[in-house]
């Protein structure tokens, strides 16, 4: 699956062929090893590929499929992915650097995504309209034509199958435009997807810069629909670009999320669950819980148990089953998570932890970060607002639950939050009064497809995963008949 003329070659339109945009390169973060060159996609790819998938999601073959057929494709490529799981975690964890129990559990989500589409397929019932009048009226949802599917670089086959598998099963063609640094995965995933049986037209991958190619797959008038992933800037910029055409848009974008540990908490398990919660994928997860607010009465105990543990927290490459902080995914990234904490010094946080890149000589060449703790600071310092996207965690003090949930929600995002308590009731008040899209009590990081995913304030618009999902790749027509 690796052999280099296959990472070299993308679906575009139903041809497997050579990109005709810029040059590609994959790097594997753990060593600086070169791992694929490839020509990525130019807007004339993205012109192809948008008007093969129009005519593709029009062919009888495909628009005429009735749900159980489509659904036996979901869950062909579901068993496909599952056939190839280790493949494509290796490969994921070569491209990204994530440890292989990060990208196994990716893969894993992958074929449960496509197989939970496939039995919400089946199961999406079109309700009849009560009668009113002399007639009777049906609302039902039509596939849209082509979607687009913009995703980043830190979970990748999961983030491309939570777009693909609702946009297939909901009839659609799909131009799925992968984070430049890391395509690898999403090219195998389109091979899988074609070996099920879906005519090829219906994906197509198209790699490259989000300015160029992202921006003509939104722009691009047969586009009807984009679902993105990624950081709050771009997700404006697309937004402002959907509006232009009347577009809408799913956008599920950044978060700097509290992870809140009472008095009475637990203390082994809010320790193992804080440093997951901000550890876990090196801090490059969009729910990372970067702010930690502790209570003030055991401030200095519990954060003297997190420091001791963040220093025992193995860092190495992500094939070293016992890694479990693994390099960044690139080194331009690990270069911009040190100047932020370089900031960080300047705004005057004192660093618990870490606060630089390994002096192991065995890890020189990879592109590694130590996790890091910083406290001193007020929640209105940039490093408490901004979101860091790397192993790099802010500790803060609260004194009772009206200062948490008023320091916890002075911020422009709104994505998840972790409470740490053994007050069930405190749990369920807290979890109603912070603005945001999960709330894990006593967990952090538990993620199911059947559970909706969506983000409050700056961290989102509309509501990805969930029996629903699949309702936002059609569009809804009502029909009357005349009785
Ligand atoms: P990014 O916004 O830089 O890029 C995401 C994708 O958008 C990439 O494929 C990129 O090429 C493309 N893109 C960039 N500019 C574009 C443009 N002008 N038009 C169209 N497409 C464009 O984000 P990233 O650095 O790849 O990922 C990290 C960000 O993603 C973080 O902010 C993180 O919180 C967020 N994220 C959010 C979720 C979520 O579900 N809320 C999940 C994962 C990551």
């Amino acid at each position: 699956m690796t052999g280099v003329d296959v990472l070299d070659r993308i679906p575009v339109g139903g041809a497997v062929r050579r990109g005709t945009g810029e040059a590609l390169t994959c790097v594997d973060p753990a060593t600086g090893e070169v791992i694929a060159e490839l020509t990525a996609a130019s807007p004339g790819d993205v012109d192809e590929a948008a008007r093969a998938g129009a005519a593709a999601a029009d062919e009888p073959g495909w628009r005429d499929l009735l749900p159980h057929q489509r659904a036996r494709l979901l869950h062909r490529i579901g068993d496909l992915v599952e056939r190839d799981a280790d493949e494509l975690a290796l490969l994921q964890t070569r491209n990204t650097g994530k440890t292989l129990a990060e990208t196994r559990a990716l893969a894993a989500s992958a074929a449960g995504t496509f197989r939970f589409y496939a039995a919400a397929l089946e199961t999406t019932e079109t309700p009849l309209t009560p009668q009113r009048g002399p007639y009777l009226t049906m609302s039902v949802h039509e596939p849209i034509g082509v979607v687009g599917a913009i995703t980043p670089w830190n979970s990748p086959i999961a983030s491309d199958a939570q777009k693909v598998a609702p946009a297939l099963a909901a009839g659609n063609a799909v131009l799925l435009k992968p984070a430049e640094a890391t395509p690898l995965v999403s090219l195998a995933l389109a091979r899988l997807v074609a070996e099920a049986g879906v005519p090829p037209a219906l994906l197509s991958v198209l790699p490259g810069r989000g300015s160029v190619v992202g921006e003509a797959i939104v722009r691009h008038p047969a586009v009807g629909r984009v679902a993105f992933t990624g950081g709050t800037t771009t997700g404006r910029a697309i937004g402002h670009l959907a509006a232009a055409k009347i577009m809408p848009v799913t956008s599920e974008l950044g978060g700097k999320s509290p992870t809140i540990v009472f008095a009475d908490a637990d203390r082994d398990q809010a320790v193992a669950g804080v440093l997951y919660g901000i550890f876990s994928s090196s801090g490059q997860s969009c729910v990372a819980g970067s702010r930690i607010f502790v209570q003030a009465e055991i401030y200095d105990e519990f954060v003297d148990r997190l420091v001791a543990a963040t220093r025992r927290l193995r860092v190495g490459p992500g094939t070293d089953p016992d890694t479990r902080v693994a390099p960044l995914v690139t080194f331009a990234h690990r270069d911009r998570v040190a100047a932020l904490v370089d900031r960080a010094r300047e705004e005057g946080a004192r660093v618990l932890c870490g606060g630089q890149v390994p002096a192991d000589e065995r890890l020189a060449a990879g592109a590694y970060y130590l996790p890091t703790l910083l406290d001193g600071l007020p929640n209105h310092a940039r490093t408490c607002q901004e979101e860091i996207f790397g192993p790099v965690g802010v500790v803060l003090p609260f004194r009772d639950e009206d200062d948490l949930v008023s320091q916890a929600n002075d911020t422009d995002y709104g994505l998840a939050c972790g409470i740490w308590t053994t007050d069930y009731r405190r749990a369920w008040r807290v979890a109603r009064r912070v603005a945001a899209g999960t709330v894990w009590i006593n967990t952090y990081k538990q993620l199911s497809i059947s559970t909706p995913f969506s983000g409050m304030k700056n961290s989102g618009l509309g509501t990805d995963k969930g029996r629903a999902g699949i309702l936002q790749y059609t569009r809804q027509k009502s029909i009357y008949l005349g009785l």
